[in-house]
């Protein structure tokens, strides 16, 4: 129904989303990016399969509930964030992007209305997993156009 790069959510909208056992819980205002797949080492080992992740202003976050909420800092650079009750994965962070933050896209509660748009990191997809070739693919990164907006 949309054909433009990033699904345009309704003015107002609100996404809510949680970890497993509900210890985490938040709200998103606005508009979320629409998916994409990274399959990149850390990604891949940190989710157990891939990173299907969407993104969000930080500043249109409200958490209801996030005592449990842990960060892995991975490196000085970029963090994933957890749920140290029972082990969801649900965010990623940027410190070069420090305006939002990225979701696992599994936590949103659905509909999410979001569609998947690319994989990243393909190269480092482990050998059993099967690329789905319907969806543009990329060794590496997101391309510099898409960067940019990966901080929106
Ligand atoms: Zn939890
Ligand atoms: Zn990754």
């Amino acid at each position: 129904m949309n054909k433009r790069k990033y699904s345009n959510q309704p003015a107002g909208n609100i996404t809510t989303g949680s970890c497993a056992c509900g210890s985490v819980r938040f709200q998103i205002t606005g508009e979320l990016r629409d998916i994409v797949n990274c399959h990149c080492d850390p990604c891949r080992r940190w989710t157990g399969h891939f990173m299907a992740g969407t993104s969000a202003q930080i500043k249109n976050f409200f958490f209801e509930s996030d005592s449990t909420l842990t960060w892995w800092e991975r490196t000085k650079e970029v963090k994933y964030g957890f749920c140290s009750n029972c082990g969801s994965s649900l965010f990623w962070e940027d410190r070069g992007r420090t305006e939002s933050r990225a979701i696992t896209a599994g936590v949103l509660d659905p509909p999410t209305g979001l569609k998947t748009v690319l994989n990243i990191f393909s190269n480092l997809a482990s050998d059993y997993h099967h690329l789905d070739e319907e969806i543009k693919t990329t060794s590496g990164d997101l391309p510099g156009d898409q960067k940019a907006d990966r901080s929106n």
